[in-house]
């Protein structure tokens, strides 16, 4: 198997290099990685100025694992990396330091690489852990990564897949996406040189519900939705054309 690994927090993330020495032992791995950090840029592309490709080794004993730097987006590197690796069969993104929970879907770059891989006819599985006071615990929490990798490679059906690992798992489970209301509240503050600025921040209004993915990494989890790239309403379609006929 050639997997493609890619994030949005930059080619040097320790999660990146803890998700390379996990996947090396199911295929041959590849790194192609933003240059800096690209975290909520959601699914942007770059496409009124060139991408430069660097090699960026992640070097760990005998890794023999080529990785390249880009200067661009988490979906620019999907992009690049499955042009320049055409014979990818999966592509990995992360892992994400800070959960991508819920409604933050809608901003991850780590998520977005994963569907980038997706709209490209490639698997795609996004993989993200919240990060409190100290750095996550890669060591731990490596034989739940490597059990989540073996559970998803098993289909081979083209799929998308978002998976969050709680610090501290004690098993997985299958979710749904939380689709609560969040506050999207900004905070204001002044500069050093005395001038106004804001901080935008996201804090979900209402508790998980249960089943969703949230409430999976709540109850220490590890939380695996499968996601799909058409968001059409399709009740609300049936209802509209029944009652909006045009
Ligand atoms: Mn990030």
């Amino acid at each position: 198997m050639t997997i493609l690994i890619t994030n949005d927090d930059g080619i040097y993330s320790p999660g990146i290099a803890a998700l390379a020495r996990i996947a090396s032992r199911f295929g041959k791995v590849t790194v192609i990685a933003p240059d800096v950090e690209q975290s909520s840029m959601g699914h942007a592309v770059t496409h009124s100025r060139p991408l430069s490709l660097k090699k960026s080794p992640i070097v760990f004993e005998g890794d023999g694992i080529e990785a390249w730097r880009v200067n661009g987006t988490p979906a620019d590197c999907v992009a690049l990396g499955s042009h320049l690796y055409a014979k990818t069969d999966v592509v990995l993104s992360g892992i994400n330091m800070g959960p991508n929970l819920g409604n933050s879907m809608w901003h991850s770059g780590t998520l977005a690489a994963a569907k980038q891989a997706v709209l490209l006819g490639i698997r795609g599985i996004a993989l993200s852990t919240p990060v409190g006071k100290t750095e996550p615990d890669f060591e731990a929490l490596a034989p739940f990564v490597e059990r989540t990798l073996a559970l998803l490679f098993e289909n081979k059906d083209l799929g998308l897949y978002n998976v969050n690992f709680p610090p501290q798992p004690k098993d997985l489970k299958w979710t749904r996406q939380s689709v609560r209301l969040y506050d999207g509240k900004i905070v204001p503050g002044v500069d050093p040189m005395g001038r106004k600025h804001y901080w935008f921040t996201v804090t979900p209004l209402e508790p998980a519900e249960e089943g969703t993915d949230r409430w999976a990494v709540e109850n220490d989890y590890v939380s695996i939705t499968p996601l799909r790239l058409d968001l059409t309403d399709e009740q609300m379609l049936r209802k509209v054309k029944e009652i909006l006929p045009v």
